[in-house]
């Protein structure tokens, strides 16, 4: 899908000083509904400017919280949130320099493309033609000024994301917060707009802070991950730091694709694609395991294994090659034997 930015127009924030390093930062940030332990317990995080950030983790550990206290939508307990070192804890959603972008992108239905883009104006009373103007010239930007007239039920799904971020953009925030935009999508389109919510963040050079339940998209989005549990952060990182060196159990399973076991120098997650398998008789080393089930997956075969480890019998995933499968075809029931090498271990941190 053909699509660029006119590099001519200024991005949102270009016109001011150079930006500030760190575009969000979180200080002991807490938000208690009710009794109990609260929903964001005394998180600590800074966000650096121009980075695409995900805040990853199951359903209500806090996230989406989080992000309404960063958008001035939910009043805070305790703590401290500041923009580019400004503290806006106490200032209201529209005097912050956050823009917000909702589920389903939450257009209007009933007015045109430009008319959902310049709609927060008329809410501030800037006149007919200068917001009309302005909404023009970001639509151009989002290579839909030709559809401005259309109304959202006459554009598909990937113009009317390119609309609903027209729309937020409008209000030239310096942070774009975006709340599970892609989980009402079919699996198709959302890996569509996925790929385009990334090339327009790199191409605004915007921070992004997007809230999502899914690894998967966590991990083909970010520049940093943000794993959080139970209104605690549990990791910071890379996609690819947050993959390889998962820091607790917790971690470990929700990111997938490792096992976690129970050795006799402490609990350690290894990737299924690192763990070797071999007939029980072959070698003295590794833990023993029995085959409980063969999965042909395409490009690999997937296996899963009962391992009798320090914890007791623990259920495990092996990911062969197909051509490795195909040379020695193991099959249910199977004694077998599994190892990895020592750097592929890695330890977890005590629950
Ligand atoms: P997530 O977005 O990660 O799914 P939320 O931030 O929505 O999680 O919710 C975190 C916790 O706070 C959950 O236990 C949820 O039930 C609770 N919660 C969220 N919003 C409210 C609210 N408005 N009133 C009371 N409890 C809430
Ligand atoms: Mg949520």
């Amino acid at each position: 899908m053909g699509f660029a930015f006119n590099r001519r127009m200024a991005a949102p924030n270009t016109s001011s000083a150079p930006p500030h390093p760190v575009a969000v930062e979180l200080v002991a940030l807490t938000k208690r509904y009710a009794q109990g332990q609260p929903a964001v317990d005394s998180i600590n995080l800074r966000i650096a400017s121009g980075s695409y950030c995900c805040l990853l983790g199951p359903s209500g550990c806090g996230k989406s919280t989080t992000l309404r206290m960063i958008a001035g939508h939910e009043s805070v307990t305790t703590g401290d949130v500041l923009l580019e070192g400004r503290n806006i804890t106490d200032l209201p959603a529209a005097a912050r320099g956050t823009a917000m972008m909702f589920q389903s992108f939450a257009l209007f239905p009933h007015l045109s493309a430009l008319d959902n883009v310049a709609f927060s104006l008329k809410m501030k009373g800037v006149a007919k033609d200068e917001r009309r103007q302005r909404a023009q010239d970001l639509l151009e930007r989002v290579a839909m000024g030709h559809l401005a007239e259309r109304k959202p039920g006459e554009l598909s799904g990937g113009q009317q994301q390119r609309v609903a971020l027209a729309r937020a953009l409008i209000t030239q925030p310096r942070v774009l917060l975006l709340d599970e935009p892609l989980s009402a999508l079919d699996p198709f389109l959302r890996i569509q707009m996925r790929a385009e919510l990334r090339r327009w963040q790199k191409e605004l050079g915007l921070t992004f802070i997007h809230v999502t339940h899914s690894q998967e998209e966590a991990m083909a989005l970010a520049d940093t991950m943000v794993v959080m549990n139970h209104g605690l952060i549990e990791q910071v990182g890379s996609p690819h730091e947050v993959y390889n060196r998962p820091a607790t159990e917790f971690i470990a399973r929700f990111m997938g694709g490792h096992n976690v076991l129970d050795t006799p120098t402490g609990k350690i997650a290894v990737r299924n694609d690192h763990v070797q398998i071999a007939p029980a008789a072959s070698t003295e080393a590794g833990v023993q395991a029995k085959v409980t089930d063969v999965e042909y997956q395409g490009t690999y075969v997937l296996l899963g294994l009962d391992a009798q480890n320090a914890g007791g019998t623990t259920g495990v995933s092996v990911m062969l090659p197909e051509a490795a499968f195909a040379t020695r075809p193991y099959q249910l029931g199977d004694d077998v034997r599994l190892s990895w090498a020592p750097p592929h271990a890695h330890a977890l941190a005590a629950a």
